[in-house]
């Protein structure tokens, strides 16, 4: 970000280096229910960013004295893979990486209805597997959806996007080079349904102006990506072999030990 060059991140036609228009999102996948042992999954790919995450709870929390009483304590862990970056990144937990679940967690708790779960834990398992920026971003998207496929009550799934500011003009959702060489970068989430914003930092430098603008491309590009992670859920309980799961399910409790085929 504070990085100067003479590198040229947007060309005389107004496009960026990977092509797209100041306002334009990198391609998003989202995929729902990709673990079997979790019990709630999600996977994102997002640009160059590859993310799955897992999502265990409300289960009760451990150890004992971390239990709350009043409500459902959530642990997300965000983790990037040694192999995530070009350079081989070294595992564990960075002073980045805690910041960054300490973030998650905050944002995903403010969406959870956690005082319907006293005693328990939610724990959010975030496993960056290829990172090209906007990976808080995205995995907090893929994190919500995660949640919903746990069953876990929450306000609306929390969605978010980045922009910042390339080459002297505000662009939405900045790719490595962009964030590398950029001047500024400003990721935001927020509850689509309250229109809370429950994710908001700024790296750089902005003026008020162009910082209202970041935002509400940034919030229009959110409510798309909501879209997105609506479709995803649904796919998942419409897809062939999870209706013969289903079915299965139904004629095991019909038919008891009857089971010739
Ligand atoms: P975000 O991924 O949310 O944009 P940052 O702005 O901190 O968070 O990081 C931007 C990008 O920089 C990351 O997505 C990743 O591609 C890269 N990056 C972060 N940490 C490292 C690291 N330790 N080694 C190499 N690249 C990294």
């Amino acid at each position: 970000m504070s990085m100067v060059s003479n590198i040229k991140l947007i060309d005389e036609n107004g496009l960026r280096i990977d092509g797209r228009k100041f306002n334009e999102l990198r391609p998003i996948k989202i995929e729902v229910g990709v673990l079997n042992r979790a019990d709630g999954s999600a996977y994102i790919e997002w640009g160059g960013n590859k993310i799955i995450v897992a999502v265990y709870g409300p289960r009760e929390a451990f150890p004992k004295h971390t239990q709350n009483p009043s409500r459902a304590i959530v642990n997300a862990r965000y983790n990037m893979a040694a192999f995530s970056v070009d350079e081989r990144k070294r595992p564990g937990p960075d002073r980045r990486a805690i910041e960054i679940s300490k973030i998650i967690g905050e944002a995903l708790e403010s969406a959870i209805f956690v005082e319907q779960y006293p005693r328990t834990s939610i724990d959010v398992y975030i496993e960056v597997l290829q990172a090209d920026a906007g990976t808080r971003i995205a995995g907090l998207t893929a994190a919500s959806v995660a949640l919903a496929d746990a069953g876990i009550p929450m306000k609306d799934m929390i969605v978010g996007c980045a922009s910042g500011k390339v080459d002297g003009k505000i662009v939405l959702d900045l790719n490595k080079e962009e964030d590398n060489y950029g001047q500024a970068d400003v990721p935001l989430a927020i509850i689509p349904r309250t229109q809370e914003v429950v994710l908001l930092q700024m790296d750089g430098n902005l003026t008020r102006e162009e910082f209202e603008q970041a935002i509400e491309m940034s919030k229009k590009a959110a409510l798309f990506i909501s879209n997105l992670q609506k479709e995803a859920l649904l796919a998942k309980y419409s897809r062939p072999e999870e209706k013969e799961e289903v079915k299965e399910e139904a004629e095991q409790e019909n038919h008891g030990d009857d089971d010739h085929e």
